[in-house]
C-alpha cells in the first residue's frame, strides 16, 4: 500500500516535470519566433533620487505578453533563453530595443541613465564586448548613459569577467550589482569588484518598516557602499514609511511601485517632460 502510494506520488512528480519540460520547450520556439517578430516588449521602471524625487533613469524589463499563453515572467523567459543557448541573442534583443527608445529619454535629460540587466552567463563572453559596441553605435548611444546590472551571483572575481568588465568600463559604462544580499559574496569581494552601483536586493527593503534586523542590515550596506565609493539604489519600494527610512539612512536611489512599475517608453518620456516643465517654472 504504502508502496503504491509512493508510486503515484513520484508518477504525480514526473509529470509536473514532463509539463515543465514541455512547456519550456514550447516557450523556446516561441521565444524564437517573438525575437524575429520583435513581439516581445520592454518595460521601463523609473530609478528616483530619494531626495529630490526626480527620476534620473530607468531599468529595462522585458514584457512579454504571449497572444495564447499569456504574461511569461522575465525570469521564466531569460531560464529558457540560458538552457537553449539563447541568452546573449536574447540580451542583444532588449539591448538593441532599449538603446533604440531610451535616446529620447536622453535628449529629454542628457543625465538620465539607462539599465539593462546582462546575465552572468553572457558576461563570461567576450562577445558581449562586441555585441554592445555594435549595438551602441549602431543608435550612437554613449556610454556614460549606460548602466549593466549583474547579479550578485555573477562570478565576478574571476579574470576574464573582470576583464570583460574593464572592456566595457573604458568606454565609460557603468556597473551594477543586482539583487545585492541574496549571493554569496564577501566583504573582501565587494571591495574589489568593479562596479559603481549597488542595488539592495527587495526581500530586504520589503521588511525595512517593521523588522529591526533589516533595518541593521539595509544601514550597514549603505555605510559599507559608501565607504567603497558606490552609489546604493534600493529596489522594491512600495510604501511612504519605507522610503522616508532609506532616506534618512542615506540611500541615493530607489525603485519600487511607490513610484512606478515599469511602464512604456511613452509614458516615461511624459513623466521626464512633467520635471523638466516643472524645473523650468
Ligand atoms: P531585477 O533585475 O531585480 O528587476 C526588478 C524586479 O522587481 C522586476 O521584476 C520588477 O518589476 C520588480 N519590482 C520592482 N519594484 C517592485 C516593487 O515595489 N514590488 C515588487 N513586488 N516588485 C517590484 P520582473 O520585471 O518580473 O523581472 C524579474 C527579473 O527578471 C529581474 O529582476 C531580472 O533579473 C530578470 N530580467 C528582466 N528583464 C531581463 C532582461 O532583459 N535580461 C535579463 N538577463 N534578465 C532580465
Ligand atoms: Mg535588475
Ligand atoms: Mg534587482
Ligand atoms: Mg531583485
Amino acid at each position: 500500500e504504502l508502496g503504491s502510494r509512493k508510486r503515484i506520488r513520484s508518477v504525480i512528480a514526473d509529470t509536473k516535470w514532463l509539463d515543465l519540460r514541455e512547456r519550456r520547450i514550447e516557450l523556446l520556439s516561441e521565444l524564437d519566433k517573438a525575437m524575429e517578430e520583435r513581439s516581445i516588449g520592454i518595460g521601463y521602471q523609473p530609478k528616483v533620487d530619494l531626495l529630490s524625487g526626480r527620476v534620473v533613469g530607468a531599468e529595462a524589463l522585458i514584457r512579454w505578453e504571449h497572444p495564447e499563453l499569456g504574461y511569461i515572467e522575465p525570469t521564466e523567459a531569460v531560464a529558457v533563453a540560458e538552457e537553449h543557448d539563447r541568452i546573449d541573442e536574447l540580451t542583444a534583443y532588449v539591448v538593441d530595443r532599449a538603446l533604440e527608445d531610451a535616446g529620447a529619454a536622453i535628449a529629454l535629460d542628457p543625465m538620465f541613465k539607462l539599465a539593462v540587466n546582462v546575465s552572468a552567463q553572457t558576461l563570461g563572453s567576450v562577445m558581449v564586448l562586441y555585441h554592445v559596441a555594435r549595438l551602441r553605435s549602431r543608435h550612437r548611444f554613449p556610454g556614460k548613459n549606460l548602466i549593466i546590472e549583474v547579479t550578485e551571483s555573477t562570478p565576478l572575481d574571476d579574470i576574464a569577467v573582470r576583464e570583460i568588465i574593464r572592456g566595457l568600463q573604458k568606454d565609460d559604462i557603468t556597473f551594477s550589482i543586482d539583487d545585492f544580499g541574496t549571493g554569496h559574496s564577501t566583504l573582501a569581494y565587494l571591495g574589489q569588484v568593479p562596479s559603481a552601483e549597488l542595488k539592495i536586493d527587495r526581500r530586504f527593503i520589503m521588511n525595512l518598516a517593521t523588522s529591526e534586523d533589516s533595518l541593521a542590515v539595509v544601514k550597514g550596506t549603505i555605510e559599507m557602499a559608501h565607504t567603497l565609493g558606490k552609489v546604493v539604489v534600493a529596489e522594491g519600494i512600495e510604501d511612504d514609511l519605507t522610503a522616508e527610512r532609506l532616506r534618512r539612512l542615506g540611500c541615493d536611489i530607489g525603485q519600487g511601485f511607490l513610484f512606478s512599475p515599469a511602464v512604456a517608453m511613452d509614458e516615461l518620456l511624459l513623466m521626464l517632460e512633467e520635471e523638466y516643465s516643472v524645473a523650468c517654472a
